[in-house]
């Protein structure tokens, strides 16, 4: 069903339209059974390329609108993220609203409605885990459609794509290293990550065995004691990560970490790190790291190996193949630094204008 509810726009403080045009849309779908509680969206940005990926958000919202616009905003994300990869796929995202209260039985129903969702699609968007969603929801997906990605390794899945993410992250940081010191190796570079999650521990592991040295804050003590038991790293407060004085400041946390108050505060030559949406505001903030001579790796090209990974399961997964495309993003990233470099903008504008080249510009 096409967004058609007068209560949509009547509440949306900009026109959904509007936004649409803004994002280059695309289409965007309903899904709802309101005896189960179950308010699904799913945003088509575009389908040039091949299906759209991308995964499935279960989280609750303050509002329809917030819901509809992160569904557009993540699924036109995803668009970027596949074509500066090279990869034959278009970007896609599905929003489930969460309700407050939320019985096993109901998740369980609602995850076997939405694979019936996604069936009728017939392959046009192709759905896998995101934000508050399980390998055990998806399994349920997988129920009802084929359609379906990052589901269980038992029944043929690809499972956690989290080392072949800090596998491309590493390739990427390399590639910053070799544009800004002109150097091969990471021996005796200092990383400060913030965040040593699934990502961010892989990480660890991988610039540990290439001898970089190791700063680490996370809010998650566990998290933290494990990278100094292993990698014998220093540690900080979580706020203080920004303040570390180091080469590269490897973000892997959250997002919008780059803003007005943490930028000025840095103390490193590269940002290159797993986080999404780490630009509080993309063009403002991309162009004051570039002011103060902070090599800046954009985000949705550094870290699409975890994408990579699911495309992979997508043609029947082969784990090196998928290690040796999530290698290339060493190439991308040259490729956006060196055009950085000539045309004197910052790298996240190089990434966004490379990629609508090549959707837009014929
Ligand atoms: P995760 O939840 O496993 O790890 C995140 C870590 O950050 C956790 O250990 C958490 O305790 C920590 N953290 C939270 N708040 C913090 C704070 N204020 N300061 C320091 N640490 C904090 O998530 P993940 O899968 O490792 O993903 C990390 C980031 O990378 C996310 O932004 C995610 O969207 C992005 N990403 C992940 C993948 C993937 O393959 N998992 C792929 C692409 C992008």
């Amino acid at each position: 069903m096409m967004v058609s509810s007068k209560r949509l726009y009547q509440e949306a403080p900009v026109d959904l339209f509007e936004y649409a045009d803004e994002l280059r849309y695309g289409e965007m779908h309903l899904d709802v059974d309101p005896d189960l509680g179950y308010h699904a969206i799913v945003a088509i940005h575009n389908t040039q390329r091949g299906p759209a990926i991308g995964g499935c958000r279960f989280i609750e919202y303050e509002s329809t609108d917030d819901a509809l616009r992160d569904a557009m905003r993540l699924a036109r994300g995803m668009t970027y993220k596949s074509a500066i990869t090279g990869l034959d796929h278009g970007g896609g995202k599905a929003v489930i609203v969460r309700p407050p209260e939320l019985t096993a039985s109901q998740r369980e129903s609602i995850f076997e409605r939405f694979g019936a969702f996604i069936d009728g699609f017939d392959g046009r968007y192709v759905t896998c885990e995101d934000s508050g969603t399980l390998v055990s929801d998806m399994n349920l997906v997988h129920g009802e459609t084929d359609h379906v990605l990052g589901y269980d390794t038992a029944q043929g899945g690809s499972g956690d794509p989290s080392p072949v993410t800090a596998f491309g992250v590493r390739r990427g940081l390399e590639a910053a290293v070799h544009h800004r010191y002109s150097r091969n190796t990471l021996e005796g570079l200092h990383v400060a990550i913030q965040g040593v999650g699934s990502v961010g521990y892989y990480l660890a592991d991988e610039l540990d065995e290439r001898g970089a040295d190791l700063t680490v804050a996370d809010v998650d003590q566990s998290a933290v004691n494990m990278c100094v038991e292993q990698f014998d790293a220093n540690v900080v407060e979580p706020d203080a990560i920004y303040d570390v004085d180091c080469d590269i400041f490897a973000p892997c946390a959250l997002g919008a970490v780059l803003n007005d108050e943490t930028i000025p505060r840095l103390r490193c030559d590269i940002v290159a790190g797993a986080a999404n949406n780490q630009l509080a505001d993309e063009h403002r903030h991309a162009r004051q790291l570039d002011e103060r001579g902070i090599l800046y790796a954009p985000d949705y090209a550094i870290n699409a190996g975890g994408l990579i990974n699911v495309a992979e399961e997508y043609r029947g997964y082969d784990r090196d193949r998928a290690l040796d495309q999530a290698g290339d993003i060493y190439e991308t990233m040259h490729q956006i630094f060196e055009r950085s470099e000539i045309e004197n903008r910052p790298t996240a504008e190089i990434a966004d204008r490379i990629v609508e080249e090549m959707l837009y510009d014929h």
